[in-house]
């Protein structure tokens, strides 16, 4: 018998090994072992050997008895005794699981068994739900063959183990992965909720579960969840104010720590509300806030008993974690729902954003469709937000921005839209109006009032105003691309004529736009078919008389209208973008031509091509400039770039960093119509650049104008202390020569040497 036993331990213990029961297990078998060795070797008599087995079997906590062929207990250890409902071990022998157990459960066993029996196989640690008390209890159990003497089969012996507990964490832990699980899905709320409240219910019996849920006022309480509640206690919870004395929830709320009531009828925290729970029959209520990762409260986790008490340790212990995973819940919800809310926002004002726009303004349209109403579409511009900007500082910018949506939004109904589509440009879209335009202008009239009002900004008084470009739906297009161009014009327009007023679109600007749009797809035309050509003017030294270097000029080479000036060109190309391809072709054909020049063995000069704004700021702009020096084989030292003070001024620091690496790569740079922009003379100091360009308007009334005389004397020697050279433009006479020498400016370029000419007729007048 001894040796069965020992022998049976040991090999379950290798078909389960792993867990913790079989590590208990693992350990009993042992001590079992050492007792059995110590007693053989005091050589006690059998009777004494049978007693002490007898008392180590019953102190074992596992469930041990042998059943006889027809399932009837032969032995039981106390354990099995009293876990059957009996006192002495006598009660249960000859009884068989039918007499104990549900008839289910008994077959299931007597099922097992007769297995053993017949197969002659043991069966080891085999999971068996046993519904003898009132609560489920989970067993693992080994049957092994009993056989007598001879070796015949007469019954089985059986070792069970009480593993509910293992089996309740091993199903908390399913039910928590598959809740986090939730989370990461980002389920909806209520149902992540209701998931979690019956994980806890089902390891709770007789418990149920609630989730209320902070206003956004901070105030209240509002239903999350509460499955198993009446319905009709959760409408009477919904909407309570938190404070010192509000309940179990209301008070966990406002306290932010866990409130556990034992009475809820006798408790002086339920005072006030006794009355809403009487009726349920709720008794005890404990509570916790459900905090964020900062620790701020997102509301509550309860359980609700019908009984009177205050909650195990592993009942807070569930609280606790539930009121966790809820708080993980709720916070990737309003992270979500931020980055939702970025996503269709701007960030600067809050105000929706073009993507929000584009989503709402089509739907707009349709109801304006089927009601007949008018929908109004204002573009708008602050005049003037780039001076303000540079100078008050981005932060009054920024400031300005946000009064200024705040303005608007007090002037619109709540069905209307204000969105910030960038920089200072503003879309109003105005719905639901009656088919009249005073209507319209006039509400926008008080928008542009709103805005001119006075204003305090970094300590100072100041007014700004605004331009405006209107359309209505249907009378100006059908579609919002449609609308959206026409408001364009008409903001165009506004700005034309002076800034600070409102433009209705109307048919004379609907003719300008598709003249516009015309013109724009000739151009574009035009860089596809390479109908561009550069005309070179010389700059010369009035000293040596040599020529020393040229600017490249663009013209159109235009089928019918013969050569097109750049006046006409650049503003559309910058306006559309066309300047980058037609810049990048001007560029590459300036470095073709100068190394054709050095090639033909004509002394080598620099030669200076015009950058816009538009292509400086493109981000290869620095490795474009390096690729077409390199594809053409000419030194970075014959080519200047000709940056004007408004395109550094626009943004300095990027325009300084960008000067550096083109300095870097070795090419010059110059400032053209020096004196035209305002940049900051103490700016002007660390930009790397090798010359100034004297803008024409100064040069032209010279020497009849003394103003002039006095801007180009104090650019001459601005130039000269910054040790930066100086060179004039649109010089056309000798006595505009004779006053530049006398200053001290030796460079010149204009009429007075040379018109811009072919690169053959430069070419001849470099020889
Ligand atoms: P800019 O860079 O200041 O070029 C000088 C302009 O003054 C040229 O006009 C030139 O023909 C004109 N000019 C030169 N000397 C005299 C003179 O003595 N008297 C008079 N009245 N005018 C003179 P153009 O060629 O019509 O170019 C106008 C502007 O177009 C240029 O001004 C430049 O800003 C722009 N531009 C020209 N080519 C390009 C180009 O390839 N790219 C870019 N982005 N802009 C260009
Ligand atoms: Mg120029
Ligand atoms: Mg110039």
């Amino acid at each position: 018998m001894t040796k069965n036993l020992d022998y049976s331990w040991r090999d379950s213990r290798t078909k389960v090994a792993g867990n913790d029961d079989t590590q208990r297990l693992m350990a009993a078998g042992q001590r079992l072992a050492t007792e059995v060795s110590r007693m053989l070797a005091s050589e006690p008599d059998i009777a004494d050997r049978h007693y002490w087995l007898e008392t180590m079997v019953n102190h074992i906590p596992d469930y041990i008895y042998a059943k006889d062929l027809e399932g009837r207990f032969l032995v039981a250890n106390q354990a099995t005794v009293t876990e059957n409902g009996f006192r002495e071990a006598h009660e249960i022998v000859g009884k068989t699981d039918f007499d104990i157990h549900t008839p289910e459960n008994a077959r299931h066993f007597a099922e097992a068994e007769r297995r053993v029996i017949e197969t002659g196989e043991p069966m080891f640690g085999i999971e068996e739900l046993n519904a003898v008390s009132k609560e489920e209890r989970w067993l693992m159990t080994s049957k092994v063959p009993l056989r007598n003497k001879q070796g015949a089969t007469i019954g089985i012996v059986g070792v069970s183990r009480d593993i509910t507990d293992r089996k309740k964490a091993e199903r908390l832990l399913i039910g928590q992965a598959r809740l986090l699980e939730l989370i990461a899905k980002s389920t909806p709320l209520t149902e992540f909720f209701h998931e979690l409240i019956l994980l806890i219910e089902g390891h709770l019996p007789g418990i149920v579960g609630s989730i209320l849920l902070l206003s956004p006022d901070g105030q209240h309480l509002l239903t999350g969840a509460a499955p198993s509640l009446a319905e009709a206690y959760n409408a009477a919870v919904h909407g309570i104010a938190i404070g010192p004395k509000a309940g179990s929830c209301g008070t966990a709320a406002w306290r932010g720590e866990p409130v556990v009531v034992a009475d809820v009828l006798s408790d002086p925290l339920w005072e006030d509300a006794v009355d809403i729970i009487r009726p349920f029959g709720y008794r005890s209520c404990w509570s916790t806030p459900i905090h964020s990762y900062q620790g701020k409260v997102l509301g509550t986790f309860a359980l609700y008993s019908r009984e009177v008490g205050l909650p195990s340790a592993e009942q807070s212990e569930l609280i606790s974690m539930a009121a966790h995973l809820a708080g993980i819940a709720i916070e990737r919800r309003q992270s979500e729902e931020r980055i939702q809310f970025m996503a269709h926002h701007d960030a600067l004002t809050g105000l929706p954003n073009r993507v929000l726009f584009d989503e709402r303004v089509t739907s707009a349209l349709q109801q304006a469709r089927a009601s007949g109403q008018w929908v109004a579409l204002a573009f708008l511009d602050l005049d003037n937000f780039k001076l303000i900007n540079d100078t008050l500082g981005h932060h009054a910018g920024d400031e300005l921005l946000r009064l200024v949506a705040g303005r608007m939004l007090a002037c619109v109904r709540n069905s209307d839209m204000i969105v910030r589509v960038g920089g200072d440009e503003f879309i109003i879209l105005l719905t639901g109006l009656p088919p009249d335009s005073g209507v319209v202008t006039s509400r926008l009239e008080d928008i542009r009032t709103a805005i001119g009002a006075p204003l305090a900004l970094s300590g100072r008084s100041l007014q700004v105003s605004c331009s405006m470009g209107v359309v209505c739906y249907p009378d100006h297009g059908q579609t919002a691309t449609e609308l959206l161009a026409s408001a364009d014009s008409a903001m165009y327009r506004a700005k034309e004529v002076g800034r600070n007023n409102l433009q209705v679109f109307d048919a004379k600007m609907a003719a300008k736009a598709r003249e516009k749009l015309q013109r724009y797809e000739e151009l574009r035309d035009a860089v596809a078919r390479g109908e561009f050509v550069l005309h070179y003017q010389p700059q010369m030294n009035l000293k040596t008389g040599r020529v020393f270097a040229a600017e490249s000029l663009l013209r159109w080479q235009h089928p019918e209208r013969g050569l097109v000036s750049p006046a006409e060109i650049i503003p559309l190309a910058e306006e559309t973008g066309l300047i980058v391809p037609i810049g990048d072709w001007v560029l590459n054909e300036a470095c073709r031509q100068n190394k054709a020049w050095q090639e033909a063995g004509l002394p080598p000069i620099v030669v200076s091509v015009n950058v816009s704004a538009r292509q400086f700021r493109e981000r290869n702009w620095v490795s474009r400039v390096a690729e077409a020096l390199a594809e053409n084989g000419l030194e970075a030292c014959y080519i200047e770039l000709e940056l004007t003070e408004s395109l550094i001024m626009q943004d300095v620091s990027a325009a300084i960093a960008t000067m550096h690496e083109l300095q870097v790569l070795g090419v010059h740079l110059a400032i053209d119509d020096f004196g035209t922009g305002y940049s900051s003379l103490s700016a002007l100091k660390s930009f790397p650049v090798r010359r100034l360009k004297i803008d024409r308007s100064f040069i032209q009334d010279i020497p009849g104008d003394d103003d002039d005389k006095a801007i180009t004397g104090a650019i001459i020697s601005l130039a000269q202390k910054l040790q930066i050279e100086v060179i004039a433009e649109g010089v056309e006479t000798q006595a505009q020569v004779d006053f530049l020498r006398a200053s001290g400016c030796h460079d010149v370029q204009g009429y007075f040497v040379s018109r811009p000419v072919t690169p053959t007729a430069f070419a001849a007048l470099l020889a």
